[in-house]
């Protein structure tokens, strides 16, 4: 279903520019307030559930547990998480009211962007893929289009905060676009769940860094060490240099014998020594 979307969209939807002007407004007396958050798939980042569970004030794993499918683990494909629905006739959002979005602030990537959505051209053959905008919605299900100020997309993003969210999101995106996960190639289960706690359920993922022989066999400095231990955002920044070290072998983190294999021969001494 998502590939024949996908498919429509390249095809037949306009494609917007940064400069491209549109008009939109979401308020209280349109008919179709509150509509769109439901019977909606959402997609959540690691820093949108990074942020979800801190405005929350619950830990990564009661925040998944209680508001996101079960991903998952074994398979093709990379675990995604996704935001579950309420089990009422309208599938509502579980952060919907009357008023409007209570986690407003704080509220995913592909809320904030809305009625913007992106699409990219990029294929297992083609990584330059061009990526582009486009309207999700038309006025026959969307009030809020032509209505209000005039933007143009530029305008959008800087308004919605997304350059942030783009910002941190920046690194995971380079690894789920990395050429293998592009050529098909998937994740075993044992790799795939430490993507998901890295990505995801970074509690977790902190708990086994600290609590474990993590920090026997590997090179990590003083001061990182304390940020992973205080400071979430600077978690999730290790847990993606993990995945590039752990899955692409990129040199991101070290290993303790290699940093003094690397002494030794720099000191020219014989490793094996
Ligand atoms: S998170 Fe907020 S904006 Fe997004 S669908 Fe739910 S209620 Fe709507």
């Amino acid at each position: 279903m998502f590939d024949k979307f996908k498919e429509a969209i390249l095809k037949e939807y306009p494609r917007l520019s940064p400069e491209s002007k549109f008009k939109f407004a979401c308020h209280k007396g349109l008919s179709c307030f509150t509509q769109c958050c439901g019977d909606v798939n959402i997609f959540l980042t690691p820093y949108d559930v990074l942020r979800l569970k801190m405005a929350l004030n619950l830990s990564s794993g009661e925040f998944l547990e209680e508001y996101t499918l079960p991903p998952i683990l074994a398979g093709e494909k990379l675990p995604v998480v996704l935001l579950r629905m309420e089990d009422d006739e309208r599938k509502s959002c579980p952060f919907v009211t009357s008023d409007g979005c209570s986690v407003y602030e704080d509220r995913p990537w592909s809320c904030r962007m809305y009625p913007l959505g992106i699409a990219s051209g990029k294929t297992a053959q083609r990584a330059d893929g061009e990526e582009f905008c486009f309207i999700v919605d038309d006025e026959s299900s969307c009030s809020g289009l032509n209505e209000g100020n005039e933007w143009t997309v530029a305008q959008w993003w800087k308004n919605q905060g997304i350059d942030l969210y783009d910002q941190k999101n920046e690194s995971y995106k380079e690894i789920t676009l990395h050429e293998r996960f592009r050529e098909g190639k998937g994740l075993e289960p044992a790799k795939s769940h430490m993507f998901y706690l890295a990505c995801y359920d970074t509690d977790r993922f902190r708990g086994l860094l600290l609590e474990s022989s993590f920090l026997n066999r590997f090179e990590v400095d003083d001061e990182i060490i304390e940020k992973i231990r205080t400071d979430d955002e600077a978690l999730l920044d290790f847990g993606f240099d993990w995945l590039r070290f752990s899955l692409f072998g990129e040199k991101t983190i070290r290993i303790k014998g290699d940093v003094a294999d690397e002494k030794k021969r720099e000191l020219g001494i014989d490793s094996n020594n």
